[in-house]
């Protein structure tokens, strides 16, 4: 199979309820849809959409320069020899993990529609399905927050995760408290902080809440800031951020300064990046999320496949935005959460179908 043309799409995503971090409020996030176009019918979809130039270090304009830069390159490659792909995109140009990203998840999509596989089976199977998930409890009031927390509980939801930073850490603090009481038993409480505390903060969060069950959720802004504060925590400590490469992933589990990670698929590389942050953290016995930092159908498909295949023990969940987003590229097979979990769409690939002329004219095309 050869790439014949590579088409590049942008969409506004409408938010239809809020969404706040420590450092951002998300807004109408602009994504990028990426098709593979073939010497066959077939075509491949991906897509990478930061929430916006906070806190990835990434956005859509500087994806779309990477997939111009890209794109030619790619003409003529075999997207079903996917590592051949990365070695064509490395050839081409340090950095863009997100744009190669992008074009990883079409291939892999590509890949499993030429075998008639869904790519959770070409991964290894499903170890779940449906997929659990977790839900963001945003930066409120205790009690509302507290509220909220009750509410998704009630809908079935066990994972958790509350934002926090951006303030001053006494109403974290009061959150926290207020979040915890109303926790079930066997739910999982995360308090993600989006890099938002100084690392006296993140320490003397963990001792005003020493007694109560959760994950800190990237504390600080950095590696080294994370891992000085890792030795007067109370709390298992989750890199989120800062897990920006295989390397790094391996050297914080190996020097015990990560617990467990947050980790986004268009950071690490795509679903072949994840893969591999999957078989590492199952090898060395810690947790994993998989997710995005945002997206439509293709994103949240390409989370669900790998997420299913994650070891449901050392599983933190699949993120998905859906629910804070209007409508799906496919309103059939795109995923939803249903009582806390998700369904692995069905058909070959991704399972998602894009109808043709849904994202109108490429912004962008190569041939
Ligand atoms: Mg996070």
């Amino acid at each position: 199979m050869k790439i014949t043309q590579i088409d590049v799409f942008a969409k506004n995503l409408p938010m239809v309820s809020g969404y706040n971090m420590s450092s951002s409020t998300v807004g109408d996030p602009d994504t990028t849809v990426v098709a593979l176009r073939t010497d066959t019918k077939l075509t491949g979809w991906g897509e990478i959409c930061p929430t916006g130039p906070l806190p990835q270090v990434e956005h859509a304009g500087s994806i779309r320069a990477d997939l111009d830069l890209l794109g030619p390159a790619l003409i003529g490659a075999d997207p079903l020899r996917i590592g051949l792909i990365h070695d064509v995109m490395a050839a081409t140009m340090d950095g863009g993990q997100g744009a190669r990203s992008a074009v990883d998840i079409a291939c892999w999509d590509l890949l499993g529609k030429v075998h008639n596989e869904r790519v959770c089976d070409l991964l290894g199977g499903a170890r779940m399905d449906p997929v659990s998930t977790y839900h963001v409890v945003p930066i409120g009031t205790p009690d509302g927050s507290a509220q909220l927390a009750e509410q998704l509980q009630e809908e079935g939801h066990t994972k958790l995760q509350l934002k926090s930073g951006g303030r001053h850490i006494d109403e974290d603090i009061d959150a926290v408290h207020a979040v915890a009481k109303v926790i079930r038993p066997g739910v999982d409480l995360f308090v993600d902080c989006n890099r938002g505390w100084t690392v006296g903060e993140a320490i003397q969060v963990s001792r005003a809440c020493r007694d109560l069950k959760f994950d800190m959720e990237q504390p600080c802004a950095t590696y080294a800031e994370c891992a000085t504060a890792r030795t007067h925590l109370h709390h298992p400590l989750v890199l989120d951020e800062s897990a920006t490469d295989l390397a790094t992933i391996a050297r914080a589990i190996s020097t015990g300064v990560a617990d467990g990670f947050g980790m986004k698929l268009t950071r690490i590389g795509g679903i072949s990046g994840m893969r591999a942050v999957r078989d590492l953290c199952e090898a060395s016995n810690t947790p994993t999320s998989c997710d995005d930092s945002w997206g439509g159908d293709i994103i949240a498909a390409a989370c669900v496949h790998v997420g299913a295949t994650l070891t449901p023990r050392l599983s933190r969940g699949a993120w998905i935005s859906a629910p804070y987003q209007a409508g799906h590229y496919d309103e059939e097979h795109g995923p939803r959460i249903v009582s806390g979990m998700i369904a692995v769409p069905p058909g070959p690939g991704l399972g998602i179908t894009i109808p043709e002329g849904l994202f109108g004219p490429p912004i962008a095309s190569f041939s």
